[in-house]
């Protein structure tokens, strides 16, 4: 054995190794650090970087990070907002019943952009559209 002083708390301490720094008792110390450390290193390379180019995982185009805690690209983030704070759902359970509707593939962006371009909305658009082909075929629906 012998006897070495530890670099942590200068006490001096007994041990069969040369190697030893720490006294036993900064060794659990220091190994309770050495693990924070990693933690914390593992952690930061897990969370993004600002300013670097993540892929949405919702979405799947790249986008910039522009905060720490963000997740998803902008569009989706405020998706994600609307969602959780969906607007006058009392309202509309009371005055509406919802129809799911299948669009074919790749019209529903025409269809939004188309709407957006009349300055209505699709919902609204659907049902205007809808009275007009009433209005159109009175006599025979399937004309
Ligand atoms: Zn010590
Ligand atoms: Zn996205």
């Amino acid at each position: 054995m012998i006897t070495r002083k530890c670099e942590m708390c200068g006490r001096e301490f007994q041990t069969a190794s040369n190697r030893a720094k720490y006294c036993q008792y900064c060794r659990g110390e220091v190994q309770i650090q050495r693990n924070r450390a990693y933690a914390e290193k593992k952690k930061s390379g897990t969370s993004v970087s600002i300013g670097s180019e993540q892929v949405c995982p919702l979405c799947g185009k790249t986008y910039k990070v522009t905060s720490g805690s963000q997740k998803y690209c902008t569009e989706c983030t405020s998706n994600q907002k609307r969602k959780k704070a969906p607007p006058n759902t009392g309202y509309l359970k009371e005055h509406y019943d919802y129809i799911r509707m299948n669009v074919p593939k790749g019209e529903r962006e025409k269809i939004k952009e188309y709407a957006d371009s009349l300055g209505l909305s699709v919902n609204k658009l659907l049902l205007i559209a809808l009275e007009e082909f009433k209005e159109n075929h009175k006599d025979d629906p399937k004309k």
